[in-house]
């Protein structure tokens, strides 16, 4: 008979996972996502791990006491390790050869804590935080090989490669994409799962990179993109992506389709189901993406595709800490365009990312994450030519297909600073009515 060629060709379409911390956080977790991929064994899988739990947070503790070299640096680490340890002594044998596998990693860390860290802090942070995703992906690799799934361990530092930005790396497509075809096609040809890192990558020289925080979703991408992939999943503790985050708001509705649009809309503005950079890579190469439920995997989530006519109940997107900077010309000189090119270089510069702008005369106002080492450093730098009014802890919310309803509900004890409309979406920077005034207003309609 032959091999039927469509078939074979049909075995070979890779698929890539994307298990997030909330999966891995311990170790009836990492035994659900085994069961997840038991029902894939017959499937060219490659599977992006995060670190577990809340591990990057711990790390980037790690980091700061070693920077400060307060001495509490190796305590906070021991904890991580410990609580590694503690997840492998109920998944695995006591001689099991993982142990040994994850003290690598935890012993490489160490020699960095054991040095003087030098002023460069983004860099010391990328080669420990690292760590979390290595131990990880070591874990979960050999609970499934012991599991009987045959996984070949990948270092995703072999693939993907960066520029030197460290803690928030620059993709460089062709190194990488070359190294995917090289390396990692190879692996899936022999058989069983490949299982890698989100993340991290490297540079060129071979140090580590991160690719910013929650990047693990954009790292799958990554891969999807250079492998060609048929579709892509990442499983999260919610059955899809919703209208809001459910964490704020009580009436969600689960979105069976979005367009990749759509997705690129939401998640620009915050919403933090996916990585925002996640969307473009498989945009660009018509990949599907799906949303699922490692809760229930057998429910069909959210699917994000090409871009439909589809209609969408009102989505809200918060993203909270923000300040709004009003920027005045010192001499009253309207803020010309020689002004905005100036302004919008300093803020390029600093990597302050404007959510919302607005202009009169002589003024100029943003919205934007307030980082305070770079606003201060954005305000200092520009005080030549502009004086800077400040205001910290806003809020700014995002509506995509408002309707009236949906704007007066969340206008509630809120006062709009900043107000845009335009077709399918509404912004406005918000803060919280304080206390007091509330109940002002309360009694006022009391009174009534
Ligand atoms: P991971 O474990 O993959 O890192 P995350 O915690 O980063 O998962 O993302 C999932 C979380 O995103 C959910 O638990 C939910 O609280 C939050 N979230 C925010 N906005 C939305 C939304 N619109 N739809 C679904 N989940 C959302
Ligand atoms: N572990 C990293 C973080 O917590 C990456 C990720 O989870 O996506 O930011
Ligand atoms: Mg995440």
């Amino acid at each position: 008979m032959g091999h039927h060629p469509i078939l074979q060709l049909r075995l070979t379409i890779v698929q890539v996972f994307k298990f997030g911390g909330a999966s891995l956080k311990d170790p009836a977790g990492i035994r659900n996502v085994a069961s997840i991929l038991e029902r894939f064994k017959q499937e060219s899988l490659v599977i992006v791990v995060s670190a577990m739990g809340k591990t990057t947070n711990a790390l980037e503790e790690v980091v700061a006491e070693h920077m400060k070299q307060s001495g509490k640096a190796m305590t906070l680490f021991n904890a991580v390790k410990e609580r590694h340890y503690a997840i492998m002594r109920e998944l695995f044998d006591p001689g099991d050869e993982a142990f040994n596998l994850v003290n690598d990693t935890f012993v490489e860390a160490e020699w960095v804590l054991e040095e003087m860290p030098g002023n460069n802090y983004d860099y010391v942070y990328d080669q420990l935080v690292c760590a979390g995703e290595l131990v990880s992906s070591k874990i979960v690799a050999a609970y499934l090989n012991n599991s009987g799934l045959p996984t070949q361990w990948l270092d995703a530092r072999d693939v993907v490669i960066t520029d030197e930005t460290y803690r928030e790396g620059w993709v460089i497509w062709e190194k990488t994409r070359a190294n995917a075809q090289k390396l990692v096609q190879p692996m899936l040809d022999k058989g069983g799962f490949v299982l890698t890192q989100g993340f991290i990558g490297s540079t060129s020289e071979n140090a580590t990179t991160t690719l910013g925080r929650e990047g693990s979703d954009y790292s799958a991408a990554i891969f999807s993109f250079c492998l060609d992939a048929g579709s892509m999943s990442i499983w999260k503790d919610v059955p899809g992506v919703l209208n809001a985050d459910p964490r704020l708001f009580e009436h969600t509705v689960k979105l069976d389709r979005l367009s990749y649009r759509e997705a690129i809309e939401m998640t620009y503005y915050g919403a933090q189901v996916i990585h925002p950079k996640t969307i473009k890579p498989l945009q660009n190469k018509s990949i599907p993406l799906f949303v699922k439920s490692f809760l229930d995997p057998e429910a069909p989530g959210t699917e994000i595709s090409s871009d439909t006519e589809d209609t969408y109940p009102p989505i809200i997107v918060v993203e909270k800490n923000q300040s709004l900077l009003h920027i005045i010309t010192n001499d009253y000189s309207f803020v010309a365009e020689q002004h905005m090119a100036r302004l919008f270089a300093e803020l390029a510069a600093l990597r302050i990312f404007v959510n919302m702008m607005q202009n009169t005369a002589i003024s100029f106002s943003i919205c934007v994450p307030n980082v305070p080492e770079r606003l201060e450093a954005f305000i200092n730098g520009i005080s030549d030519e502009f004086r800077v009014k400040r205001e910290d802890g806003l809020e700014l919310l995002t509506i995509r297909h408002y309707n009236e309803d949906t704007i007066a509900n969340l206008k509630k004890g809120k006062i709009v600073l900043f107000e845009e409309r335009i077709r399918n979406t509404l912004q406005m920077v918000v803060k919280n009515v304080p206390a007091v005034e509330r109940r002002a207003v309360e009694l006022e309609r009391a009174k009534g």
